[in-house]
């Protein structure tokens, strides 16, 4: 267990925030809409949204934002603030520990502000309840008193926006999920608009990267900005060490192979738990919670981090009785297919 936590922490390909990630972060991040690359649904809708509240001169309806981590919530929620030319505020779910630390939040904002929550869902309830009247009417409900002598006093709230950002949105409750006016889901990037995202960012970064260099680190980059810049900055090292600092398309390969990460992008980890459906459950249909088991995952890191990618790829699929490899998965790791009855797998792979 404890080696497979550490080679989580260790894992070039994660998605998540890492200390690796702080100066990569402060300086990449877009800052308007047009530097924002790719999902064009989201900005597009975003884009109409904050023109038509700059024109009434109100504040923006709340936003929630939801899809796998490293795709660029945070950055949207910043240049949706920067576009509307109002303050950032930014928390997290598991940072509001209590109901007054929201009311402090909330108190302390301007007019039109934007108050970001990222992890919106692993708020907790008693603090959900202060969100409710602040969304739907600007204010907030604050009991004075103890016992029978106790009311409750309501006070006004700036118009804020509130920006929630969630891995999960089926985690959300049905009334915190339903006081959001917009609701967009971001995607996995193509490795067209990752290789943008490469060649912008060496750019500000100073580092040399042939086109076809980029594409490669884009190709094997998950779908996901953050993983592409962390592999930019990494494979900088390899080309000063091992070539003439150039990020050239063999250099890149190179690279990425000698940290474990293949061609389409995945390491040891995602490698392990297609090997163990395939070896031990014949390619499925298992269970998340017995693969996470069986992997020594937590189900929610398999189900938020390695999942997505491997779906969008075309090497995992759910059905009702649990998760399957597909016929692609098996030509990736050079193994054979079974030869059994149809199990469910068998009839989704017919279909393939
Ligand atoms: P999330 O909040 O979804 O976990 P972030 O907003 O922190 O993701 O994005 C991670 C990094 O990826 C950012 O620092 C930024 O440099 C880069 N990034 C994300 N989305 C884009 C984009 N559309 N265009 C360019 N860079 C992006």
């Amino acid at each position: 267990m404890l080696s497979n936590q550490m080679d989580f922490e260790n894992r070039i390909v994660a998605p998540e925030y890492e200390e690796m990630d702080r100066e990569n972060e402060l300086s990449l991040r877009p800052k308007t809409l047009d530097e924002y690359i790719g999902q064009t649904k989201a900005k597009e809708n975003m884009a109409v949204y904050i023109e038509a509240a700059k024109r009434r001169g109100e504040a923006l309806d709340h936003v929630l934002l939801y899809g796998p981590p490293g795709l660029g919530k945070t950055t949207l929620s910043e240049i949706i603030a920067n576009e509307m030319g109002v303050s950032f505020r930014i928390t997290s779910g598991p940072a509001i520990e209590r109901p007054g630390d929201l009311a402090a939040l909330l108190t302390n904002l301007n007019e039109n502000d934007i108050l970001f929550i990222d992890e919106i869902h692993r708020m907790n309830r008693s603090v959900e309840e202060v969100l409710y009247p602040a969304m739907e009417d600007y204010a907030l409900d604050i009991i004075v008193g103890k016992g029978p002598s106790a009311r409750s006093i309501r006070v006004d709230l700036p118009h804020f926006t509130l920006i929630g950002a969630t891995t999960r949105a089926g985690q959300l409750s049905a009334p915190l999920r339903d006081r959001f006016g917009v609701v967009e889901r971001l995607e996995l990037y193509s490795p067209a608009e990752l290789c943008k995202i490469v060649e912008r960012s060496a750019g500000i970064l100073n580092i040399e990267v042939e086109h076809e260099g980029a594409m490669e680190l884009a190709r094997r980059s998950r779908g996901t900005p953050r993983i592409a810049n962390r592999f930019l900055k990494r494979i900088r090292d390899f080309a000063q060490v091992i070539g003439n600092g150039v990020i050239t398309r063999e250099i890149a390969a190179e690279s990425l192979s000698r940290l474990e990460v293949d061609e389409l992008g995945l390491d040891a980890i995602d490698r392990r738990i297609l090997m163990m459906m395939i070896k031990n459950y014949n390619g499925g249909p298992v269970g998340l919670e017995t693969l996470a088991a069986a992997t020594g995952e937590e189900a929610v890191t398999i189900e938020d981090v390695y999942e997505p990618y491997l779906m969008q790829i075309g090497f995992l699929t759910r059905t009702p009785r649990g998760r399957c490899a597909t016929a692609l998965a098996y030509a990736h790791l050079g193994m054979m297919m079974p030869e059994q009855p149809m199990g469910e797998c068998e009839q989704m792979r017919i279909g393939e």
